[in-house]
């Protein structure tokens, strides 16, 4: 299973072209944020190429990564009350190059430790804050919904 996620031919989200829940195209990257999240804010930057590490980008790519990264950050820390923005790149179950983006809140429920997602059972978002969320992430951003 691992080698053809590594090497892409079945990896999900080079199959499918995309991966899910885009909410933007950016200028390496594809931005994706699901109501279905662990924390208010949650968004994951997904690379347009395959690659399983950071250092596999060709440089002019890897600055753009970086200045995709900078955008999302900034936008995030405009539109959300966050005290910090976590930064994770993991590769448990998709080595295809992503960056989850965990804004931190005074008072989250997971206050002084590292969050854990799956112990995250209720929505975060109340009824219609989802897409006033991201509607307002878009226009920090400065792009058009995709
Ligand atoms: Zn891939």
């Amino acid at each position: 299973m691992w080698q053809a996620l590594l090497d892409g031919s079945g990896c999900p989200i080079c199959k499918r072209g995309l991966p899910l829940h885009v909410i933007a195209n950016l200028e390496c990257s594809w931005l994706t944020m699901s109501e279905d999240a662990p924390m208010p804010g949650y968004v994951c930057l997904v690379s347009k190429v395959h690659v399983i590490e950071l250092h596999e980008l060709e440089e002019a790519r890897a600055e753009a990564f970086m200045r995709d990264i900078r955008s999302v950050s900034k936008a995030l820390s405009i539109i959300t009350e966050a005290v910090k923005l976590n930064y994770e790149i993991h590769g448990n179950t998709l080595p295809h190059l992503h960056m989850h983006f965990f804004p931190r809140y005074v008072g989250d429920p997971f206050e002084g430790k590292a969050i854990e997602p799956r112990a995250v059972t209720q929505p975060v978002y109340a009824p219609g804050q989802f897409a006033e969320v991201k509607s307002r992430l878009l226009a920090a951003l400065d792009v058009d919904a995709d």
